[in-house]
């Protein structure tokens, strides 16, 4: 059976919902159509046109990349620049990209905790959780309905809170109703104003699955015309956002865990600010150019904030209570690419893979 670009993407975007991205991304397919079939597929950090000679190469199809080749809408397609020669040469070949980046970023298990668990963090969790993207819901249904209703809703993606599933509040009270003349009640009689005991099931949901959860809801609801609330809330949503927090299982010397940052993202030169004289234990960090996150990595207690670049005036803020290590904007996300592969490997075990093997870091360190 063919594998088309659409399942793939459909898998990629299970773990990391291009609503999840930030508003001045462009993730998600780039070039290509949804339906082609798949010959293999490609994975690197940055699109170039080495890349795409890489996979024209292999005869595959299909490149995924973290960082997206088209940010800008395009007003010529020319050559003038490498990413017109990237559209030009990728359909010439036939080739699709995809891109999955700060929704990656800002997904649970995505870019950050793969950092976080290259160097063996634990209990990790948001450092800056997305705000503005959760909802609550209420329903009203009939107790005999109570808890295939809740199930459908959990099923659907409800009542995630942490690291805790299926969570609701449900009380029971008396609803009422009158149907009217074109009208086909589940109970009650068209006419007269009926009582009903009804269960009042309240739930949370990330905004961005509202329509899935909906349309669940009323299919398994048995009532002709359902009543239920949706609010948006104020509250954080602690399941996606930038950045990640964790501990060290032991505390390590300051200087010591820069060289060990040093060997483990292969970094030509780790830059950092002044050694404070007290062990490591809490790590905050955020792949890319996270230093806007460093304020809240400081209120959160961290020992250390690593992140992949930083302006020279954004390193002069807290550096008595915390380090920060530059460690390239590159070398940071290096290891984006094995959390591709282990989604699309895991789906799609007989589609060919591989990692590119050219480095796409533009940064040399003499
Ligand atoms: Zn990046």
């Amino acid at each position: 059976m063919a594998t088309t670009v659409k399942e793939i993407a459909n898998a990629l975007e299970k773990f990391a919902p291009l609503p999840l991205q930030d508003g001045f991304d462009n993730a998600g397919l780039q070039i290509g159509l949804t339906d082609a079939e798949v010959t293999g597929v490609l994975l690197c950090l940055d699109v170039t046109e080495q890349i795409i000679d890489e996979a024209t190469a292999l005869g595959y199809n299909l490149i995924i990349s973290h960082h997206p080749l088209l940010f800008r809408p395009l007003k010529k397609i020319t050559g003038s620049n490498y990413v017109e020669r990237c559209v030009i040469k990728a359909l010439a070949n036939g080739i699709s990209i995809y891109s999955a980046h700060t929704n990656l970023d800002n997904a649970q298990g995505g870019v950050n905790y793969h950092i976080a668990y290259k160097l063996g963090l634990k209990n990790v969790r948001i450092l800056v959780p997305k705000e503005n993207t959760l909802l609550k819901l209420a329903v009203y249904v009939p107790i005999s309905h109570e808890e295939k209703v809740r199930k459908v809703l959990f099923d659907a993606g409800c009542g995630n809170i942490g690291n805790y599933d299926c969570c609701s509040y449900n009380i029971n009270g008396k609803g009422t109703f009158r149907a009217g003349e074109n009208c086909n009640p589940y109970c009650g009689t068209i006419g007269d104003i009926h009582s009903e005991e009804e269960t009042r099931i309240e739930t949370v949901l990330p905004a961005h699955i509202k329509n899935r959860v909906v349309r669940a809801l009323l299919e398994a609801h048995p009532y002709e015309e359902p009543a239920y609330d949706l609010y948006p809330l104020m509250n954080e949503w602690n399941n996606a956002g930038s950045g990640v927090i964790g501990e060290l299982n032991d505390e390590c010397d300051e200087k010591e865990f820069l060289l060990r940052i040093k060997e483990i993202f292969a970094v030509g030169c780790v830059k950092h600010t002044s050694l404070r004289g007290v062990p490591i234990k809490k790590v905050a960090l955020c792949g890319g150019a996270g230093a806007s996150f460093s304020n809240a990595a400081l209120a959160s207690g961290a020992d250390i904030y690593i992140t992949g670049e930083a302006r020279y005036h954004e390193l002069f803020d807290n550096t008595q209570k915390m380090i920060y290590a530059i460690i390239g904007h590159y070398e940071s996300e290096q290891y984006t690419t094995e959390i591709l592969h282990t989604i699309v490997s895991s789906a799609f075990p007989n589609v060919p893979i591989r990692t590119t093997e050219i480095s796409t870091n533009p940064i040399n360190y003499l």
